[in-house]
């Protein structure tokens, strides 16, 4: 007898049949005596929906009444996902994410989990029921309804496995497991038996939306294994787990494309200290998550300036414009040009750390094909590229068939 966490993402509660094929599922590991916490996402397109239906009302809508809006996406699929097993004689019941004793801190939208009390969870699973409890959601200590950023499910089922202690943490998903690219993209992708958390954890960071890439990092910090599956068949899927010395023989491990990103840059900014750590600083105090930066030295005549551009994710684009645009008499920046048509195209792999040479097979590949580089940035594990959206399919194809041959 087990404890297993099992979730379920959008396209395996995509409908009711859907839902009935993962009652089934569920059932079958009840039947054998296992106990069983589901977790679920909101069906696909749900939580997409109601973002586009609060901006259509206004482009920045408040976050908090966000939270409260889009949380009601994975609380329809617990309810329904209760009542397909009751439907086969299973007995199960739904909890929403404070009911499970998820508690986060305030910070709408993207909230991090504080702790996680999980007596009410043990004491139903002790009553022999499944438990379901909604993804992506949790509440804050003063009972404010926050969700876990996009993608968050996988946090919330990761967070729950390593709170309950539990033996197995299976993610269901539409695809057989973690494969060397975005199988969608590039037909020759191949699925890979076992991933390190730190290979997983920058793929997901870096656009292979399999996984969200927050929920990895607990993962590695709490040492929960996890296996990433497919609810549509039963083949064996991916395990993600710490490095062993094997894996290192393997160069380049995956290839992933993020087509999220946006691009801000700063026109003239006055090249004096503070001024980087000012624009940073506020960004960081509303919450945006700057990934890549690039400062270039103008070298006119007058007082000298420069040009800063930063990369972050398209969701952001709006409320960074809006935070940057009211430093500009502070801080005398000339202009500001922003862009979403970028694409960060990244290879990973432990075995960097002990191969040369990777970063310039790349940036030759992408020669060959003709794609300009408009920023780079390296890891011991990773190197990544900025390059024109419109090229990004092309570029990543070319990348997985230099690195991983086909
Ligand atoms: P879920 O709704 O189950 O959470 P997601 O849509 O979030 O599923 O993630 C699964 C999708 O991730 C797949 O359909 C696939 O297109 C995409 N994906 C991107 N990169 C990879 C990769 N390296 N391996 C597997 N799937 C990937
Ligand atoms: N429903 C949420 C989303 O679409 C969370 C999830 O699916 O994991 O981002
Ligand atoms: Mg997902």
């Amino acid at each position: 007898m087990a404890l297993i966490v099992q979730k379920y993402g959008g396209t395996s509660v995509a409908n009711t049949d859907r839902i009935k094929n993962v009652a089934s599922r569920v059932a079958s590991y009840h039947a054998r005596g296992d106990k069983i916490v589901v977790v679920v996402s909101a069906m696909s397109g749900v939580t997409d929906n109601l973002i586009r239906l609060a901006r259509e009302i206004m482009p920045l809508p408040n976050e908090r009444e966000m939270d409260v809006l889009l949380a009601t996406g994975e609380q329809t699929t617990i309810a329904l996902t209760a009542i397909a097993l009751h439907a086969i004689g299973v007995p199960a019941i739904s909890l929403t994410g404070a009911q499970a004793g998820i508690v986060t801190d305030g910070v709408h939208t993207k909230a991090k989990i504080r702790n996680i009390t999980p007596r009410k969870v043990h004491d139903l699973l002790n009553q022999g029921k499944v438990v379901i409890v909604a993804g992506f959601q949790g509440q804050t200590a003063d009972g404010q309804v926050t969700t876990l950023g996009r993608g968050g499910s996988d946090l919330t089922a990761i967070a729950l496995a390593a709170a309950l202690k539990a033996d197995l943490c299976q993610i269901y998903t539409d695809v057989d497991g973690v494969y060397t690219a975005d199988p969608r993209i590039v037909p020759g992708a191949r699925k890979l038996s076992e991933i390190s958390y730190d290979e997983m954890l920058e793929l997901a960071s870096l656009g292979a939306k399999v996984m969200q890439s927050r929920s990895v990092e607990f993962a590695k910090k709490f040492g929960v294994v996890f296996e990433v599956r497919s609810s549509l068949n039963d083949n064996p899927g991916t395990l993600v787990k710490e490095e062993t010395s094997s894996m290192e023989d393997i160069v380049v491990r995956g290839v992933s494309l993020d087509k999220n990103q946006a691009k801000i840059t700063l026109v003239g900014v006055p090249d004096r200290p503070g001024v980087a750590a000012r624009i940073f600083k506020v960004l960081g105090e509303a919450a945006i998550n700057v990934d890549m930066i690039v400062q270039n030295i103008s070298h006119g005549t007058g007082a000298p300036t420069t040009d800063l551009s930063f990369t972050l994710d398209k969701p952001e684009l709006l409320k960074a414009r809006k935070v940057i645009e009211q430093l500009q008499s502070e801080l005398g920046f000339r202009d500001v040009i922003s862009t979403e048509n970028i694409a960060k195209l990244s290879i990973v792999g432990v075995g960097m750390k002990s191969h040369t040479g990777v970063a310039g097979k790349l940036f030759e590949t992408l020669a060959n094909e003709g794609v300009n580089i408009d920023m780079i940035s390296t890891s011991e594990i990773k190197v990544s590229v900025v390059i024109d959206l419109a090229h990004g399919e092309q570029a990543m194809k070319a990348a997985h068939k230099a690195f991983l041959g086909s």
